[in-house]
């Protein structure tokens, strides 16, 4: 074998000497973003403002949705809406999502129940949710690494249950679930544009809903629940948006449909470098929608692919290349929950867990950069029996 076809992990040349990280916001040319963050400064206005308001209409109108309030991160913004939502009480669901979305329903009175993803989709299972939602409050579903939910089963459950629909969209801005943009879905959806994000504010939220009476209590309890009388009506957070992530944010709504694009086009040439590897499997987008590619995410068969997850994130390591477990442990394996009486046990949830690995990606990563990952991915798969001796 030559050094050329060797791993790094066996003693090969790595791909990247000097390391690629797993995210890298892309901001752009910073040169008017500038000039605004300074006029800001001067204005003397630095939080909930103008550049907010321009914000949350810019976004409502990209949507199509009449009510788009922005909020602190996507963590305050869910747990400001389960609150106006009242849901103190059992709230489903999945397991396989960012803590978050299930710290925002302890934060907010609730106790999660957990429903299973589809094994494809790797997005709640609709009929799966529907077996537990007896008794619940409210659900959330999570729209994974990007890839929309199955929105009008989901809302069918939640329909027959007479309980909300709240999505957990962090990954999601700008994807499309039949031509139709996520932000439209459910009783309200809530964006995160924190750095790790497609589009991002530094730290930021987007709540997104149709019903007037949520977006007033999301415009009052972003603002610690006071109306401006200063007579709180009940206790909220300081959940606000300063003028200055507001302004980061808009800069980087600029462009956001040809990120994705790319974004798209870098998945396709990994999956084209990568094919006919045995035991490596993709989560289903259907045809018709649009994932950002928040992430790109693999499935890792071990028995099939020589490795699993941990040989092949030490493989990964020595070529340079950073990776990420997203979501491993699923949040009701973490000790945060682990108290938490279980009905049953999650097979699906944690046998996808144990074989998920992401891969960087980020808007201005360039082809060759990805064409090496994969191609890395396929020296390691050459010789994953030596792997595996080399790493034991
Ligand atoms: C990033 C993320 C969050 C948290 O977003 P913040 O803006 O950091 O609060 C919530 N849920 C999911 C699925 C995420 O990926």
């Amino acid at each position: 074998m030559t050094r050329e076809s060797m791993p790094a992990v066996l003693g090969g040349d790595p791909a990247f000497p000097t390391g690629l990280p797993l995210v890298r916001p892309t901001i752009g040319d910073t040169g008017r973003l500038a000039h605004r963050l300074e006029s800001i400064l001067q204005s003397g206005i630095l939080t909930n403002g103008a550049v907010v308001r321009e914000l949350e209409e810019a976004v409502a109108q990209r949507l199509g949705v009449p009510y788009v309030l922005a909020v602190s991160n996507c963590t305050s913004g869910l747990m400001l809406m389960l609150q106006a939502l009242g849901a103190q009480g059992r709230v489903v669901l999945p397991s396989f999502t960012f803590a978050a979305s299930a710290h925002a329903v302890v934060w907010a009175g609730g106790t999660p129940v957990w429903a299973e993803i589809d094994p494809e989709r790797l997005t709640a299972d609709p009929s799966d949710v529907r077996s537990v939602i007896d008794g619940a409050v409210a659900m959330t579903a999570t729209h994974v690494y990007g890839a929309p939910c199955q929105v009008d089963e989901l809302q069918a459950v939640a329909d027959e249950a007479g309980v909300p629909l709240v999505y957990d969209s962090a990954h999601a801005l700008g994807s499309t679930r039949n031509g139709v943009p996520v932000g439209r879905f459910g009783t309200a959806e809530v964006f995160s544009l924190s750095p790790t994000k497609v589009t991002v504010a530094g730290e930021g939220g987007l709540v997104a809903t149709s019903d007037p009476g949520l977006a007033e209590a999301i415009r009052i309890g972003r603002d610690y629940g006071n109306p401006g009388s200063y007579d709180c009506q009940f206790a909220g957070l300081n959940a606000r948006m300063s003028e200055l992530h507001a302004a980061v944010a808009l800069h980087s709504l600029q462009g956001l449909d040809e990120r994705i694009d790319y974004r798209n086009e870098l998945v396709r040439l990994f999956k084209e470098n990568v094919d006919g590897l045995d035991g490596i499997s993709f989560q289903r987008v259907d045809p018709d929608d649009v994932s950002t590619y928040k992430d790109l995410t693999l499935i890792v068969e071990p028995d099939q692919f020589g490795l699993d997850i941990p040989q092949l994130t030490a493989a990964l390591n020595a070529e340079g290349i950073d990776s990420r477990r997203y979501y491993s442990p699923a949040i009701h394996q973490q000790k945060a929950y682990a108290h938490l009486q279980r009905e049953r046990d999650l097979p699906i949830t944690e046998r996808i867990a144990d074989r998920v690995i992401t891969l960087p990606l980020w808007s201005h990563m360039s082809a060759d950069d990805v064409a090496s990952i994969a191609s890395a991915v396929c020296r390691i798969a050459a010789t994953a029996g030596q792997v595996r001796d080399t790493l034991r």
